[in-house]
């Protein structure tokens, strides 16, 4: 609307000088041409610039010339019309532009701008000046404000050198032609308002486009590596940088580690820790402010890498939520100067890059605990399925010697009354001889299914006292070296086939202070295993040694052994080896000697152990601390 009032006032100016022209003399007819050819050659010099200050620049250099004064300034009244600044200059006030601040209504130019009337002071020491360059270097002075319609946008002023009478001809014509130099104002700055304006929205647009790219790749990837392998990749040409890097906090939150790069510094990838609040990711982090580095040079880093290799650096916070994520940096091998753009547009990245990430690692939260919830349901299965292989190996095991009692009784029932019936005079009340003798092996039969029963009760009785640690040893000094004797004297009684080779190391005592009962158990364990899992012909070898503060007992046969990926196996609950068939005896087992055997021997202060190699046999061990020396007398 100024644009046209103004436009209005200018034709106002230029009708009313053109009648006052028709009505004057040839004098002034000659006057009037001069104003009209100094109108229009400021005119052109004020069109031919898009450029503000090189616009008013020009102009007055034009109007100088053609009002043939010395000097000649432009003031604008300030955003909020307080002040006037001086603008452009030609003559001794040039090197005071952008330095000069005069409030509207003192010295001339705030005179001028606060009546809106052009001024004429032919003698200039008369007046008081803020300047005292313009004091010394001005004698006369013309001024007249630069109006768009009421509106005063500045100020305009010519100055001789030399004492001058301006007239009020000169005053009209300064007029005239700052009311075109406020036009020109006007249309530079919708100009510049409009190019500015244009700008903004291309930046507006990088921006979209930025962000539009980084949500494809956010939206594409829910693996964490891979989503900012991704996001790096397209970030580092869109922001014209040789690196980019994403460092993320450890789980205690005290350090950043270099976790995705996209640049040089890929060579130092899982080798950059950075403390909490130091070098510049760590400081970035604790303010969660960004940060410009125009020289790396000049700055402490905890990563030497960077002012290795880098000039220049930009960095920002990932904040999702409030919460600190990590921190992105980007890096260029030559000087750069980020601005504020460059900042706000990885900040904006940054904001969605921070989203990115905290939905990358909460997905991958749920996949782990779904496949650890996967694990434990497997786990769950499998001792389902050894609990379901345990009942049926349990069932069996308890029903062969129980039908073998049944068995027996039935038979000497039957045997004991037939023999009733042939009840002779010589023994009318007892048996027979015969009737005797074939009933006792049926009783010693009986006797031993109680035993394996008893044994296998006592085992599952013991497997839960272990688990509820009800375990309790009747300790006393006890010579190991007897033990063992016993032991396998009463093995061989019902394994009278077998070959036992039983290595003493020592005749004297080997004394240890344990439960002989639950030794016993041990050494009848492992050689009973030893008869069971090899072939009947081969013999078993029983080793006791002292070697430093312990003994040590090794059975040791010739039998299928054991592979290597079951070693450590075996001496846990119910476990056995898959596919393992005895060799001899009809015992099967329920999985529980050896897990027995270890708690035993642990419960001592004791080891165990086994080396085996696939049909080659099984060496099984254990060691005992010897007990010390019982004090003399
Ligand atoms: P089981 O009653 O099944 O013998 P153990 O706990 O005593 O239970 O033994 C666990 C498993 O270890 C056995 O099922 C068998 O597969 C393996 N094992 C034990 N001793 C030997 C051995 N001397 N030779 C080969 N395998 C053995």
């Amino acid at each position: 609307m100024d644009e046209q009032e103004t436009a209005e006032l200018t034709e106002d100016q230029l009708s009313s000088a053109g009648e006052r022209l028709a009505s004057t003399s040839t004098a002034s007819q000659a006057m009037a041409t001069r104003w009209l050819g100094i109108l229009q050659r400021v005119t052109e010099g004020a069109v031919s610039h898009r450029d503000l200050h090189e616009l008013l620049q020009e102009s007055l250099v034009r109007i100088r010339e053609a009002m043939e004064v010395d000097y000649a300034a432009v003031l604008l009244v300030n955003a909020d019309g307080t002040h006037l600044d001086l603008y452009a200059a030609c003559g001794p006030e040039e090197e005071m532009i952008g330095r000069v601040s005069v409030p509207v209504g003192r010295g001339v130019a705030g005179a001028i701008a606060a009546s809106g009337n052009p001024m004429v002071i032919n003698d200039l020491s008369r007046v008081k000046i803020e300047s005292p360059l313009l004091h010394a270097a001005m004698k006369s002075l013309v001024g007249a404000p630069l109006r768009l319609g009421e509106r005063v946008i500045g100020v305009i002023h010519l100055d001789s050198a030399r004492p001058h009478r301006f007239t009020d001809d000169d005053s009209q014509l300064l007029q005239l032609l700052a009311s075109h130099v406020a036009l020109a104002i006007e249309h530079a700055r919708l100009f510049e308002a409009e190019h500015a304006a244009r700008r903004e929205a291309e930046i507006i647009s990088r921006h979209l486009q930025a962000l539009q790219a980084v949500s494809d790749v956010a939206l594409e990837y829910t693996r964490l590596d891979d989503l900012l392998h991704a996001l790096l990749q397209r970030m580092q040409p869109m922001l014209g940088v040789e690196n980019v890097a994403i460092l993320l906090p450890t789980p205690d939150g005290h350090e950043l580690t270099l976790y995705s790069v996209r640049g040089p510094e890929e060579a130092v990838m899982g080798k950059v820790h950075v403390p909490m609040g130091q070098g510049v990711a760590g400081t970035i982090a604790a303010t969660r402010q960004p940060l410009v580095v125009e020289s790396l040079a000049t700055v402490p880093v905890a990563n030497p890498f960077l002012r290795e290799h880098f000039h220049s650096l930009l960095g920002v916070p990932l904040l999702a939520e409030g919460r600190l994520i990590g921190v992105i940096h980007v890096d260029t091998v030559q000087l750069r100067h980020f601005t504020d753009e460059d900042r706000q547009l990885l900040q904006v990245l940054a904001d969605r890059i921070a989203i990115a990430i905290a939905r990358a690692q909460q997905y991958e939260r749920v996949r782990q605990s779904r496949t650890e919830a996967e694990r434990q349901v497997a786990v769950l299965r499998e001792a389902a399925a050894r609990m379901d292989e345990f009942l049926s190996i349990a069932s069996h095991e308890l029903r062969t010697p129980l039908t073998n009692l049944a068995m027996n009784v039935q038979l000497m029932d039957l045997w004991l009354n037939a023999d009733r019936n042939q009840r002779t005079d010589e023994s009318p009340e007892g048996y027979t001889a015969q009737a005797v003798a074939k009933v006792q092996p049926l009783i010693q039969r009986s006797h031993r299914s109680i035993q394996r029963l008893d044994r296998l009760v006592s085992d599952l009785l013991e497997t839960s006292r272990i688990r509820e640690n009800r375990v309790a040893l009747q300790l006393r000094r006890t010579d190991l070296g007897s033990l063992v004797r016993e032991v396998v004297a009463e093995q061989l009684q019902a394994h009278a086939t077998r070959t036992v080779r039983l290595e003493l190391d020592t005749q004297a005592p080997v004394i240890v202070e344990a439960d002989p009962e639950r030794i016993e158990q041990v050494v009848s364990n492992y050689l009973s295993n030893a008869f069971k899992y090899s072939p009947p012909d081969q013999p078993v070898t029983v080793v006791l040694q002292v070697e430093g503060d312990e003994a040590r007992v090794s059975v040791r046969d010739e039998g299928l052994g054991i592979p290597a990926s079951e070693l450590d196996h075996i001496w846990t609950r119910f476990y056995r080896v898959a596919g393992v068939r005895h060799q001899s005896g009809s015992q099967v087992g329920l999985g529980l000697g050896l897990y027995i055997s270890r708690d035993i021997v642990e419960r001592h202060g004791g080891q165990v152990g086994v080396q085996s190699t696939l049909g080659e046999g099984a060496t099984f061990w254990f060691t005992l601390p010897l007990a010390r020396l019982e004090p003399a007398g």
